[in-house]
């Protein structure tokens, strides 16, 4: 038995299951070892009854003294009451489906119960626990792996499965230095899987994932400084004069906020200086963060530098080129445009005056970070929505030109400590204010019944003049599903809103066809947009103050909030409506942050508070590769540690070329995958 062998070695895995484990990313013996418990059942002491609590777990014993249908017997979903008893009290045990269980249980007899106790008019009641009759062998005492759920596969199969691998454990070599592993108080790599699935007690438990999350935030914290090093030698920056920012500054129609003046003292200061600027703006969708991003490009190509901005869609790079292109015309700035499904022929013209340095600022999707994108002189890097982007798209963007200075811009307001290991080095601007004159949008919550008033209010802003956005929500992964929910929604509104023509958008529809209705409902022709969320990123139309959001308990408060963000953008009051059935406390607690505040880093903390960080900051939406065992807000004690560690490592071994580090070379590599480019 090798780690590496394909699960099909083991027994009672054939072609079929193999394909089910495939599915959760299960493959070869080493990812079935890896595939750790959600939890353990204590079942190593039985709790007489008379001791049972309501509310926890428990395993006792008992004769079967009494078997009662508390309805139809010949009905197959009778509730069945089974009345258990031992030396010191009685509890109902209860199956749903009796009729089926009845006959398992016989009158008089000893059996074990293993389940969640509970309580009706004072009497103790366990509901469908699992049993076994005396002396059944699989009646085990001890504690038991509870396996994240995997179709067609019962917790016994798995616990079965992980009995056979345990020869296993002995081939997992320890892969850190000794020196490490000593000053971190770390167990053992084969220690800590036999204890992660087979544990004698709680403490193994913790001791044995306490290496496991080390191993992961080690491997991750490398691989972000392998990054980084291979990156950039900042200290030789690209130096940007920014006095001439203020010529750009004097033309805008309006006097910046005192938040954008602080993020851009943040960035001049930066731009002056020899070693390259590396910072991250933060801010609230509409708080101006573009604004600011273009008084950096003024002065880059005063300064006689190319800039390049990267935004995650085709839509929100051709808004911000159009927009880009009409607040540099007067300026004998030349913006120029890319994205992947551009006429060859225009591709071409834009690559060559790129080249040439005739294009002073490229503007794009990830088309811009292709290998045929030559640069003149870059010396200004911008991403937008960051966190959409890998941490390898930054890098090669990047390396386009010779120490650039990178800005990245976001919306998702992220605590600080993340953002550090998110985005590695980099300093962090917020910008906090809003623009003046801006009025809050006024956000309303309303029920089914209230529905049809909300669209007489719709109607109502579209007489005016106004323009509005209806989303339906999106289920993920089946975005065929979802645009037809978004298409009922559509023909209903078709109705509802005439003589107003409204347009339908959606994730399955092609390119061209997206961007005639995005540029239809920008220019004020039509006057209402049912969408999925594929308007959520970006888009600006000032014009629009009326944002409804059907179904907005299928959506995070991260997402309200961005959806939300679409309109309030010019000085009309905006309105927000949340139309939601659901009751669950959730969502009900999510409305009333919507309702109170429009402030995203409020809106960002209650969402930390109510969801708990694993949710929020699940790792792929930043770009990071996806971790198994750790979360990086719940082990941020353990991260700090990983990163001491990590840097250690690699500041003597930069390359990880020592034979001591190839085991962590690999594990990078497997970690990162396509992200990353190690010589192996
Ligand atoms: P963000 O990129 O942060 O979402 P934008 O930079 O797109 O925000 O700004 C949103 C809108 O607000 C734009 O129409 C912009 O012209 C306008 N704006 C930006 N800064 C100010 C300001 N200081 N005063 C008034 N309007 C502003
Ligand atoms: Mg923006």
């Amino acid at each position: 038995m090798n780690l590496r062998d394909n699960i099909t070695s083991l027994k009672g895995i054939g072609g079929k299951k193999a394909a089910v484990f495939a599915g959760y990313g299960i493959e070869t013996l080493e990812d079935l070892l890896y595939f750790f418990p959600r939890k353990y059942e204590d079942r190593r002491c039985e709790t007489p009854i008379g001791d049972l609590e309501v509310g926890k777990d428990a395993l006792f014993c008992g004769t079967v003294i009494s078997k009662r249908y508390s309805g139809n017997p010949y009905k197959r979903n009778t509730p069945l009451t089974v009345l258990v008893q031992d030396d010191t009290s009685m509890i109902e045990v209860v199956f749903f489906q009796g009729r089926y269980i009845e006959k398992l249980f016989h009158m008089n007899e000893q059996y074990s119960f293993y389940g969640r106790i509970s309580s009706s008019f004072d009497r103790l009641q366990c509901i469908h626990p699992e049993f076994h009759k005396a002396g059944d062998p699989a009646d085990i005492r001890g504690i038991l792996p509870v396996y994240p759920a995997i179709s067609g596969i019962s917790q016994n199969e798995l616990r079965k499965l992980q009995m056979q691998l345990r020869p296993l454990y002995q081939e997992v070599e320890e892969w850190l230095p000794t020196d490490i592993v000593e000053r971190y108080r770390l167990a053992g790599p084969a220690y800590a899987l036999e204890n992660m699935h087979f544990p004698i007690d709680g403490r193994q438990v913790l001791s044995s994932k306490y290496r496991l999350i080390f191993d992961e935030l080690l491997v991750l914290e490398s691989g972000l400084f392998y990054i980084k090093n291979e990156n950039r030698d900042d200290s030789d920056g690209v130096i940007i004069d920014p006095a001439s920012a203020a010529e750009f500054q004097k033309g805008l129609p309006f006097a910046l906020t005192e938040g954008q003046l602080s993020a851009w003292k943040d960035i001049s200061g930066d731009m002056a200086g020899p070693k390259a600027m590396n910072r991250l703006v933060q801010g609230d969708v509409g708080s101006g963060k573009t604004v600011v991003a273009e008084m950096a490009m003024y002065a880059a190509a005063k300064s006689g530098f190319q800039s390049v901005m990267m935004a995650p869609t085709e839509i929100l790079a051709k808004q911000h080129g159009a927009s880009l292109k009409a607040d540099f015309a007067p300026y004998d700035i030349h913006v120029g445009l890319l994205y992947s499904s551009m006429k060859v022929s225009e591709k071409r013209a834009v690559l060559t005056q790129l080249a040439s340095g005739e294009i002073d600022i490229l503007v794009g999707t990830h088309a811009v970070i292709q290998p045929d994108v030559i640069f003149h002189n870059l010396g200004l890097v911008i991403t937008d929505e960051q966190h959409r982007f890998g941490v390898n798209q930054r890098r090669l963007l990047t390396q386009k030109g010779k120490n650039p200075n990178v800005l990245v811009m976001t919306a998702t307001p992220i605590p600080r400590t993340l953002a550090v290991i998110l985005y590695g080095d980099l300093d962090i601007s917020q910008i906090r204010t809003m623009p003046k004159g801006r009025k809050p949008i006024k956000t309303t919550l309303a029920d089914m019944e209230r529905r049809a008033r909300v669209y007489d209010f719709v109607k109502a802003q579209l007489q005016e003049g106004r323009q509005a956005y209806v989303v339906a929500p999106l289920i993920e992964e089946s975005d065929k599903i979802n645009a037809k929910s978004a298409e009922a929604l559509y023909e209903e509104l078709k109705d509802r809103l005439k003589p107003y023509p409204i347009a339908l958008i959606h994730g399955s529809m092609k390119q061209e066809e997206k961007d005639a209705v995005m540029a239809s409902f920008a220019a004020g022709e039509t006057k209402a947009l049912v969408s999925t969320v594929v308007i959520e990123v970006g888009i600006n139309v000032p014009n629009a103050t009326v944002m409804v959001i059907e179904n907005s308990e299928r959506f995070g408060l991260a997402q309200l909030h961005q959806l939300r963000g679409r309109v309030g953008r010019g000085s009309d009051q905006s309105y927000c409506f949340l139309i939601s059935q659901s009751e669950s406390q959730l969502s009900k607690e999510r409305n009333e942050i919507m309702c109170r505040t429009n402030d995203g880093f409020e809106i960002a903390e209650a969402d930390l508070k109510l969801r708990g960080p694993g949710e929020i900051f699940g790792t792929r939406q930043h770009g990071l590769p996806e971790l198994h065992i750790s979360d990086l807000v719940r082990h941020g004690d353990v991260l700090e540690k990983a990163k001491d560690a990590a840097k250690e490592i690699l500041t003597e071994d930069p390359n990880l070329k020592s034979p001591a580090n190839a085991h962590l070379k690999q594990r990078i590599k497997k970690m990162f995958g396509d992200e990353i480019k190690l010589e192996l």
